[in-house]
This record gives C-alpha cells, structure tokens and sequence, in this order.
C-alpha cells in the first residue's frame, strides 16, 4: 500500500469513528423542551447572538417576545425590523443607559419591563422570548433574582428563554441550559472607531 493509500484509510477510519461518536450523541438527545440560553461575556455579540435566534424562530413562524433593558441612546434596528413581522417588544421607558443612572427612576422602569416579562414566561403561545440585558437589572438590584429565577422555572416547558448582558449571576448560569461567554479579543472603538448604525445598534 502507498503511503497516500494509507493515510486515506486512516483518515476513513478516523472520520467513521467521529461519526460514530456523533450519531450516538444525536440519538441519545431525545428530549424535547424549552431551553434557556445565556449569552453573556465582555465581547461584542451577545444582543445580536439573541436577536439572530429571534430571526431565526420568526423565519420558522414561531411566536416571539423581547425585553430590552437597556434603551441605547440612538433608535434599534432590531425592533424596527421585528416589529413589522409580530415580534412584541418592550422597552424600558426611561431611557436608561450606562451613562445615566437614577437608583428610583431606574427600578421603577426595570420592575415595569419585568411585569411584561413576568408575563411574557407565563404566555403558553410564546416561542421564544428574548430578555436582553436583563443581567444588569439583577447585578444592579432593580429586578430580584429569585423573581427571575422562579418565572423561568414555572415558564410554560416548550419556551425558549435567551438572556443577554455582562456579569451574568452565577445562579443563572447554572440554572440555563446553555451558556456562552463571548471574550473580548479587540473592539474597533478601542482603536478610535466610532460606533455605526447597522453594526452596533
Ligand atoms: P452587540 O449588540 O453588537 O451584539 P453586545 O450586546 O455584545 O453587542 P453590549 O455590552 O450590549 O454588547 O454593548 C452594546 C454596544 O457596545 C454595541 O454597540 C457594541 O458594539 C458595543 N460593544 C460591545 N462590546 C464592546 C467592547 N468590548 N468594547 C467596546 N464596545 C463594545
Ligand atoms: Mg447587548
């Protein structure tokens, strides 16, 4: 046998193998039922990973609800999207940004947004819900963490929960199915890039 010959079966019998070990996974994930998703992590990705799954569920003609905890200063192309296809958001009031915090105003608007939260993980006809930011509303005390940890226990058992935002509460993370921390390897506006519509909001 030539050496080619030779690395090609073994590349064969290396590659079954994988597949083998990979069917078997796939045949022993049986279970089917709502998950909850956290992306959390210093790097840019975590809002556009949670709104790509919303497209991605919207595309298939799920039903789906966000939350945004963190109003940017400028206006959001997701929900300019989203909105015209069904997709209901709701947006904290005040305008709150990492820049302008008010202990009071804040967790007043924070406990509002929840409220439609709350509702949103009792809503049987809700796909998928995305609650983006909502890890600073914990860190910061304006929404409980054992109110958000209860809504998502009793959430009806098909829905998807994806939970975006830095510091993400350790009891979070072990109660999600799934969890992804995005690093920081470089940002543009460390280099003096100023942000874009259409690529950071
Ligand atoms: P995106 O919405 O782009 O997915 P993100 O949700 O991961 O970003 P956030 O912490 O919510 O990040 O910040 C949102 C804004 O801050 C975006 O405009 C994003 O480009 C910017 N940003 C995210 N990560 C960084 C970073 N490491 N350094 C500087 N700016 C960042
Ligand atoms: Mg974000």
């Amino acid at each position: 046998m030539s050496y080619e010959d030779n690395q090609s079966d073994r590349y064969q019998a290396r590659q079954q193998r994988i597949k083998e070990k990979v069917d078997a996974k796939i045949a022993s994930a049986t279970e089917e039922r709502g998950i909850v998703i956290v992306i959390t992590g210093n790097g840019k990705g975590k809002s556009t990973s949670g709104f790509g799954t919303v497209a991605r569920a919207v595309g298939h003609g799920l039903k789906c609800g966000v939350a945004q905890f963190i109003k940017g200063t400028w206006d959001n192309g997701e929900r300019n999207l989203l909105e015209k296809l069904g997709v209901t958001f709701h947006v904290m009031a005040t305008g709150f940004t990492w820049e302008t915090q008010n202990k009071a105003t804040d967790t007043a608007a924070a406990q509002a947004v929840w409220e439609k939260c709350q509702q949103m993980l009792q809503d049987e006809t809700l796909n998928v819900v995305l609650l983006d930011e909502l890890t600073y509303m914990v860190s910061y005390g304006y929404v409980p963490l054992e109110e958000v940890l209860t809504a998502l226990q009793q959430r009806p058992p098909m829905q998807t929960v994806i939970i975006t935002g830095r510091g993400a509460h350790r009891e979070l993370l072990d109660l999600a199915d799934t969890v992804s921390e995005v690093k920081n390897v470089k940002h543009a506006f460390q280099a003096g890039v100023k942000a874009q519509q259409g690529i950071d909001w």
